[in-house]
């Protein structure tokens, strides 16, 4: 349900590891289908935040909110993959044996709990969206190559497609285009364009001409809140922004 206009709402969230407070009151809200930048030094909580969003971790306090109605702090880290939250870590973890097609077909069974693999056969709206999926990630060429073989690059767009396979509400990116060559880096650009409206995207991301090219509203994260909120002119000159990256 995101008639409130929000994907994920987060209230005055706090966590502390051994005293030292992570997290410290952070509130920001996703609108359906936005694709949100999240940017911050070293130690300023975004891992941590994301950890919070998909149950990894539990927050002491404050209110995490998927749409207006599901309360994500009664929910365990499966059931939030369950209710359409994809995430994405920074290394591409594909099966690198498998082909393309194999990997995709792959998710589609973890999502669906097939246990009898051998029997499982994809019915003709699931070839149709493994299509479309491949399409979107540009790997309908290379749909028989094992995905040992793919650049490093192309592994990243493979793990993002396996989680479409899963058709995710919000998706959950780190550091997406490390390691990219620009080349990859401006196709990533695309395809997270062409995924925004469908799906709702928080991405952490360091590398700045790369977030030009994709976000309207970009989120600074310091000290476990929320520093600046803005376009990414808007955040760039901030002086307590510029405060932070450059100051001390
Ligand atoms: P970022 O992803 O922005 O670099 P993190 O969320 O990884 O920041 O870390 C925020 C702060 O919380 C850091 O100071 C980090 O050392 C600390 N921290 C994160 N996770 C743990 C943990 N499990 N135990 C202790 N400290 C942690």
């Amino acid at each position: 349900d995101t008639s409130h206009g929000r994907i994920l709402y987060l209230d005055e969230v706090s966590v502390s590891f051994d005293g030292f407070r992570a997290i410290n009151k952070l509130s920001l809200d996703i609108a359906p289908g936005e694709l949100r930048c999240i940017i911050g030094p070293n130690g300023a909580g975004k891992t941590t935040m994301m950890d919070i969003i998909t149950g990894k971790t539990r927050p002491d306090s404050g209110t995490v909110f998927f749409g207006s109605t599901i309360d994500l702090l009664r929910y365990k880290e499966a059931q939030i993959a369950a209710l359409g939250i994809g995430r994405k870590f920074q290394k591409p973890t594909v099966f690198e044996q498998l082909t393309v097609f194999e990997n995709l077909e792959l998710a589609l069974k973890a999502d669906k709990g097939v246990k009898a693999s051998v029997f499982f056969r994809l019915d003709s709206a699931q070839g149709d969206r493994l299509a479309e999926v491949l399409r979107t990630i540009h790997l309908a060429a290379h749909v028989n190559r094992p995905a040992g073989t793919l650049s490093h690059g192309q592994k990243q767009w493979l793990e993002i497609g396996m989680l479409l396979m899963q058709d995710p509400k919000l998706l959950l990116l780190d550091e997406p285009v490390a390691g990219m060559t620009d080349e990859e880096t401006a196709r990533t650009a695309e395809l997270f364009l062409s995924l925004k409206g469908q799906h709702s995207l928080m991405v952490v991301e360091h590398d700045m001409g790369f977030i030009q090219t994709i976000s309207e509203k970009v989120t600074v994260l310091h000290e476990g809140s929320v520093l600046a909120e803005g376009s990414l002119a808007q955040v760039q000159n901030d002086e307590r922004v510029i405060e932070v990256y450059l100051g001390r």
